[in-house]
């Protein structure tokens, strides 16, 4: 008898060769967070985790984050033989005392004599026999699993729900537009969910934006990089670029102008990074440059696609998600961001692209955007111990 974390596969494709890249990628995103002295099995339907019986639990946690999976069990493998499994269930209830149960065979290895029903029967009559548990096969309190599989038979109580998606880095990479909000951290989320191994882009406007500012994107990048491992943080000096914006352009149009400036270093910094997609925390009409023409203005200067991914939610299912994945108390810090500090009265709520492009002839952008991305600066390792402050 062995005690080990049985792993059931997500959401996969049937095709026979992107199930081999799934499973190769989520094992090595699995490895990744797990102790070197950790053994993996895998199969086409299954992933086994081998490791010492009083690590089982902290490793289950850690499971809780990874995309891709459907289910996590911590289970009692053991030779396909009845002596064994009726002891083994024996020692798994030996705690319970008046509850009530079921058995539940599942007999994938069809050389196995006896069905699944009489299985049921056979262990639930050895059970009702040894202890003071009843059967209740409608409501039961506790149900005992048993999967009798051509590499043994693997019984277990309790199944943990996995994540599900995709693993990161089935997609390649993406650049997340990340700001301290409670979109875009959200946002960062589901395109991980998704597959897409993210980076994080954030500009900041010293010293119109704090020290502080940055710290709590950090922080938020940090918080998802749970979910990843593998997050880069950017940093954008976007404050020259803002005061030419306030300087030349009208009141009404800044905000439309300085996200079309943010699209066009995201696009051409996703270029350097080798990202495919831009991604951000947009929201449709949630304010007024994420109106339907606004993203129409504002998309037009790049050609990669931009995902969206909390764009038809609503701001409530946004925050509901933030909590869920921990992002909502630090996104709600009070620090300012650089999209909130020179923020006009009255922004316009449907620009227009001839107007828009009239007013960037103000003032040499090109100059100005191709300075900001070669002072851009990268944090590789949010794990570091100079980042450890801000967490
Ligand atoms: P969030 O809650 O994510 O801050 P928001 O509702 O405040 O979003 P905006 O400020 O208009 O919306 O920003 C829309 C999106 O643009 C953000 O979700 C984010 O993806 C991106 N963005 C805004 N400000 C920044 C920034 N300083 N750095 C990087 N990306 C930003
Ligand atoms: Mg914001």
């Amino acid at each position: 008898m062995e005690k080990m974390i049985l792993i059931k596969y997500g959401e996969l494709t049937t095709k026979k060769a992107n199930r081999k890249t799934f499973i190769h990628i989520l094992e090595k995103n699995i490895q990744k967070i797990l102790p070197n002295d950790v053994k993996i099995i895998k199969d086409r339907v299954r992933m086994y985790i081998l490791c010492p019986e009083e690590q089982l639990e902290e490793i289950a946690n850690k499971l809780k984050k990874v995309f891709g999976l459907h289910s996590i069990v911590i289970c009692y493998k053991v030779n396909t033989n009845i002596e064994q499994i009726k002891s083994t269930l024996l020692e798994m209830v030996k705690d319970k005392k008046d509850i009530t149960f079921k058995v539940e065979t599942k007999r994938a290895d069809k050389n196995f004599e006896i069905p699944s029903m009489e299985m049921n029967h056979l262990m639930g009559g050895h059970l009702l026999k040894n202890t003071n548990m009843k059967v209740d096969v409608h409501n039961p309190q506790l149900i005992l699993k048993i999967e009798i599989r051509k590499e043994g038979t693997f019984l277990y109580t309790n199944e943990i729900d996995g994540i599900g998606g995709y693993p990161v880095g089935i997609q390649g990479k993406g650049l997340l537009m990340l700001s301290g909000g409670i979109d875009s951290p959200v946002a960062g989320y589901l395109a991980l969910k998704r597959g897409i191994d993210i980076d994080c882009l954030y500009f900041e406007s010293p010293p119109h934006t704090s020290i502080e500012a940055k710290h709590k994107v950090i922080k938020l990048a940090n918080i998802i990089n749970q979910y990843s491992g593998n997050i880069k943080v950017h940093i954008v000096p976007f404050t020259k670029i803002q005061e030419e914006i306030y300087k030349h352009v009208p009141d009404s149009y800044i905000i439309t102008i300085m996200r079309r400036m943010m699209y066009r270093i995201a696009e051409e910094y996703c270029k350097k990074i080798g990202a495919k997609v831009m991604i951000n925390g947009e929201s449709i009409g949630q304010v007024a440059s994420q109106t339907l023409d606004s993203m129409m203005v504002i998309n037009e200067v790049v050609s990669l696609p931009v995902i969206r991914p909390v764009a038809c939610m609503d701001k409530l299912e946004i925050i509901e998600l933030s909590k869920k994945i921990n992002t909502y108390e630090t996104s709600i810090l009070p620090y300012e961001d650089c999209c909130t500090i020179f923020l006009p009265k009255h922004p316009v709520i449907h620009p227009v692209l001839e107007r828009a492009k009239t007013y960037e002839k103000n003032f040499s952008f090109e100059k100005l955007i191709q300075e900001a991305i070669s002072h851009i600066e990268v944090i590789t390792n949010l794990k570091e111990e100079e980042y450890q402050e801000y967490l």
